[in-house]
């Protein structure tokens, strides 16, 4: 074997400082104690911070990261730490502080360097989104701006329509009754597409505001039943709560909770055919609390099964029924449920029905309603 020259690692070593410094994008290496030892001219440009500054410093301290509250992100969630502790490459959106105490929004790669398994180091690769960010942002903006001015001449047409339907506006005839209830049900589901939508632009822009406080789950899954109960009892659908004698609280945001669950248990009732049945069942699990959303329905098709989450999807076998559906129910579903800590999946069997579950952290303990009453 030829025995490399002093001469040739100087070379390979000169050149590869060199591709390092023309990376058109921010480049940070780190040794195993993350300390700054090498910073290419982009990321200098980027963070404000000279070579000489950075190098031998720690990296976060020099890369101070913010979330999208512009909150600092505590060491142990920086994708820095948590590329080192799994060895694993870990790409996201974060906000860096500019020295000059500018917020930054970027995008990232950050690499452990493993050498035997063993990480020696990390290699992070920044670019500054701020031009993407703001084009985000005015898209959000747009949509929730939209959202927010079809929602008010919408109100208007559901309040005259419940009180023509109410009869507070006289007697009405069947086929007058008949094409009012068309304009409520129409108006609502109207209604719920602009919440959707509204959910998701604050999911995708990270605002979505979660204030937790003790919640009765079954209350949450009684109220959703209760305002689908019209639409089953028109497709003679039996709607079942099935719930434990105690009432099992969880520490939670109970309107997040409800958008879920409506979602949920009207995606049952609108895939399954007349006189058929919804089961929505409520247990505890170790620390979880379940809930599972049961129907005989039409199924969901073996070949969709990893799709049904994302965004616009609807499976054949729905769209060639014809069904009302836009594809973003749980899309939003399971962004809501990660933002609550919880987890979402399913099972289906074609033309059998569907069976969807729920899981979210409970309480350290549940509170037994009876304990508390004595
Ligand atoms: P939408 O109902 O507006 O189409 P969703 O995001 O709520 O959108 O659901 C995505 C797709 O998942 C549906 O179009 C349908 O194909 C399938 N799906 C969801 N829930 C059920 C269910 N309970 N039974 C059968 N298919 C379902």
């Amino acid at each position: 074997m030829a025995i490399k020259k002093k001469q040739d690692f100087e070379g390979e070593r000169a050149l590869a400082e060199v591709l390092f410094n023309s990376i058109g994008d921010g480049a940070v290496t780190t040794d195993e104690y993350g300390r700054i030892t090498r910073i290419n001219p982009a990321a200098q440009a980027i963070i404000g911070y000279s070579e000489k500054e950075a190098i031998g410093q720690w990296l976060p301290r020099i890369f101070e990261a913010y979330d999208d509250n512009n909150e600092p992100i505590s060491l142990i969630e920086r994708p820095v730490t948590r590329a080192f502790v799994s060895g694993n490459v870990i790409s996201e959106r974060t906000i860096y502080k500019h020295k000059s105490g500018k917020l930054v929004p970027i995008a990232m790669t950050i690499s452990p360097i493993m050498v035997k398994n063993v990480p020696i180091g990390c290699i992070e690769i920044f670019r500054d989104i701020t031009q993407e960010y703001e084009v985000d942002k005015m898209k959000s903006d747009f949509i929730s701006l939209a959202s927010h001015q079809l929602r008010t001449p919408l109100s208007a047409i559901k309040t005259y329509a419940h009180m023509l339907l109410d009869g507070f506006m006289g007697q009405l005839t069947k086929p007058q009754i008949k094409s009012l209830k068309t304009i409520v049900s129409a108006s609502n589901r109207m209604n719920e597409t602009i919440s959707t939508l509204l959910n998701i632009t604050r999911i995708e822009s990270g605002s979505v505001v979660v204030t937790k406080k003790p919640v009765s789950v079954a209350s949450v899954i009684e109220e959703v039943v209760n305002e689908h109960r019209l639409t089953a009892n028109d497709k003679n659908i039996s709607c079942r709560i099935d719930r434990p004698k105690d009432s099992i609280k969880i520490i939670s945001d109970g309107v997040v909770l409800k958008e879920i669950f409506s979602n949920l248990v009207s995606n049952a009732i609108k895939y399954t055919p007349v006189g058929g049945n919804v089961t929505i069942a409520l247990k505890t699990t170790g620390s979880l609390v379940v809930v599972s959303i049961k129907d005989t329905g039409v199924g969901i098709p073996e070949e969709s099964r990893d799709n049904v989450f994302t965004k616009f999807f609807r499976a054949d076998n729905v769209i060639r029924q014809e069904t009302s559906g836009i594809g973003l129910g749980l899309y939003l579903v399971k962004g809501l449920i990660n933002e609550l800590g919880g987890d979402v999946w399913f099972d289906s069997k074609v033309n059998e029905g569907s069976i969807f579950y729920v899981s979210l952290p409970l309480l350290p303990h549940t509170i037994n309603t009876h304990t508390v009453k004595k």
